[in-house]
């Protein structure tokens, strides 16, 4: 697809047309019908296309995101050596979002109930990287660590809003796992760390790939209980724990 596409220039569009020029539409279903109709299932394109011609989608992996749940499959040059790392494969076209009965196809609101249960069951942990809420990401000591949901297979086609869904994730794991084309290792670089893992943290590593969960240690659940303590209470603990250590 060409950027000087003389059909994207002033064309007349009205009010309700399906259409990704009609400024009517949401961001998520007009990056929908352009990827039909610009793209195609089999195409490859780039995302400062979207930003080029589509106002509004600064956050086009966002919008791209929001499409993953209605089935539509957009690989990266990670899923798809072939291509160039700023371009992207229209894999499969999903659900016709474009239409009033899929518009919210796959955005489905999480309850406030699963979202508690969820967070419980985590221990109010990042399962990603073990971070707790409030708590300072060690790099960059002004950003502090918040909590969101994540899915479990986030690529997978629909998935669903259920407790056994979701994961507790930081929303820094969150933006790095769902991020299309964000920074990420390849799989010889992830490798190369694996097979430095000294023995014990290589199998401890491989007992969570096989049950594809981290363990919390002991120490580490107390953690997250002890980070989701009021200051006050914090102190106290900590100066009774110290004092424990120092019989
Ligand atoms: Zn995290």
């Amino acid at each position: 697809m060409s950027l000087l596409n003389p059909r994207a220039m002033g064309e007349h569009v009205s009010y309700g047309e399906l259409d990704w020029r009609n400024e009517f539409l949401g961001a998520r279903v007009r990056v929908a019908l352009w990827l039909r109709d610009e793209v195609g299932e089999g195409g490859t394109f780039r995302k400062q296309e979207i930003r080029a011609v589509i106002t509004g989608t600064e956050q086009v992996d966002r919008r791209m995101r929001d499409l993953r749940p209605a089935g539509w499959v957009i690989r990266t040059y990670r899923d798809k050596p072939s291509l160039q790392p700023d371009q992207l494969y229209l894999e499969k076209i999903g659900q016709p979002v474009w239409e009033r009965e899929h518009r919210a196809a796959g955005l489905r609101q999480i309850s406030a109930k699963t979202r508690r249960a969820v967070y419980e069951r985590d221990g109010h942990m990042c399962r990603r990287c073990g971070i707790t809420a409030g708590e300072e990401y060690t790099e960059g000591a002004q950003s502090r660590a918040r909590l969101t949901l994540g899915h479990v297979t986030p690529y997978k086609h629909g998935g669903g809003v259920e407790a056994a869904d979701l994961i507790t994730e930081c929303a820094r794991c969150n933006e790095t796992v769902q991020h299309l084309t964000g920074v990420q290792m390849s799989p010889e670089q992830v490798w190369d760390r694996m097979a430095a893992l000294s023995g014990p943290n290589m199998k401890l590593l491989m007992s969570w790939i096989a049950v594809d969960r981290r363990h919390l240690g002991k120490a580490e659940e107390v953690w997250a209980l002890y980070r989701q303590l009021p200051a006050e209470a914090r102190d106290r603990l900590a100066g009774d724990l110290e004092d424990l250590l120092k019989r």
